[in-house]
């Protein structure tokens, strides 16, 4: 049995797939010819953030089972796998605190300007302090939360703690869920017109795609700050540049980008009302650890049939007939 793990992940990860005395083939190499060489063998992929699509997995004559090493899987070719009744595994349980502490992160460093304030100290500005620009408390604002899944919901549990008001848009969760979790129910529009922040949680695909745009920043409040930790795309860069170098808005973070890594000419990077982090929200080395042996043992448990496999990890299990 070989499994290979495309990028590095944690120690951690690979201790327990020599544990359980299977092959780790280490693959850091992408160009296609070196894939299709090295994962034409392999019984299983751990994949972090590599393309994988059907030029290359139709070379993966022994594949079982792919596992990505994080939740989103826009980098794997979905379709193949489901045609080929091969199941794409996610590590569903490693890292929604990681990334929810993330955004609390942005949220209260824009909120307090923490930035500025450091700058003044640091440049003997100290008794200027009160020509800082305004800054704010979380307690009593109101935050809408796109998208109530494992990341929206572990926001909003730290939202509540800071006695925030959290109002939820997701059409496919039942609102006596969000209720029952201490939150509101909103329909978007009017979510945008009462939000002082707006954080995103939801998968980037077509209905999604710059959902938030011109029209959206029309509707928002001057103080709103906007987090998007969930993918590039889902907010229109163009129109967030616009609407934050007018002051539209109050500020905005991400951890994601239409481009990634971003071209050096970005204009976001003009800006002093943005906080921009390099897609590393899920990397605090306790999720790194976490996602390392999750998505090592949603491939070493789907392998060998063992009952510990986390079920619900696995996101195409219909298509799959498993
Ligand atoms: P999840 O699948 O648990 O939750 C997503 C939620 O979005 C679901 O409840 C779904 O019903 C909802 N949703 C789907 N379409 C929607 C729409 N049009 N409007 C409102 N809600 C909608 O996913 P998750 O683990 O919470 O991850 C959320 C996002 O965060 C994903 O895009 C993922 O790729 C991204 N992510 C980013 C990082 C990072 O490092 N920055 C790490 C993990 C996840």
């Amino acid at each position: 049995m070989k499994i290979a793990i495309l990028g590095e992940i944690h120690k951690d990860g690979l201790d327990f797939i020599a544990s359980e005395k299977v092959k780790i083939i280490n693959v850091n190499n992408f160009e296609k010819k070196n894939l299709v060489k090295k994962l034409s063998v392999v019984d299983g992929i751990v994949i972090r953030t590599a393309n994988l699509k059907s030029d290359i997995l139709s070379h993966c004559n022994n594949l079982k089972i792919v596992s990505r090493h994080g939740v989103g899987y826009d980098n794997i070719d979905l379709d193949y796998l489901n045609e080929n009744k091969i199941p794409l595994a996610i590590t569903g349980q490693s890292n929604a605190i990681s990334v929810a502490e993330h955004v609390m992160t942005m949220m209260l460093t824009l909120s307090k300007n923490i930035f500025a304030s450091d700058n003044l100290v640091r440049s003997n500005d100290f008794n200027k302090k009160s020509e800082l620009p305004d800054f704010y408390e979380l307690y009593k604002k109101k935050i809408l939360i796109l998208g109530f899944g494992r990341i929206g919901q572990a926001l909003a549990k730290r939202c509540l703690g800071f006695e925030m008001d959290v109002y939820v848009f997701d059409p496919y969760i039942n609102n006596e869920i969000i209720s029952s979790r201490n939150c509101k129910p909103i329909n978007k529009l009017d979510g945008y017109k009462i939000a002082d922040y707006i954080s995103i949680h939801l998968p980037l695909n077509e209905s999604t795609k710059n959902l938030i745009s011109f029209n959206e920043f029309k509707l928002f409040k001057k103080n709103l700050i906007l987090i998007n930790t969930a993918r590039g795309g889902i907010v229109d860069e163009v129109a967030l540049y616009e609407s934050l170098k007018k002051n539209e808005i109050f500020a905005a973070g991400l951890d994601v980008f239409n481009e990634e890594p971003p071209k050096k000419n970005n204009v976001l990077f003009n800006l002093n009302n943005i906080i921009l982090t390099p897609h590393n929200s899920a990397l605090t080395i306790e999720c790194r650890k976490r996602m390392a042996i999750e998505s090592c043992q949603n491939v070493v448990y789907y392998l060998k049939k063992d009952k510990s496999l986390n079920i619900k990890n696995i996101i195409n299990l219909k298509k799959i007939n498993y």
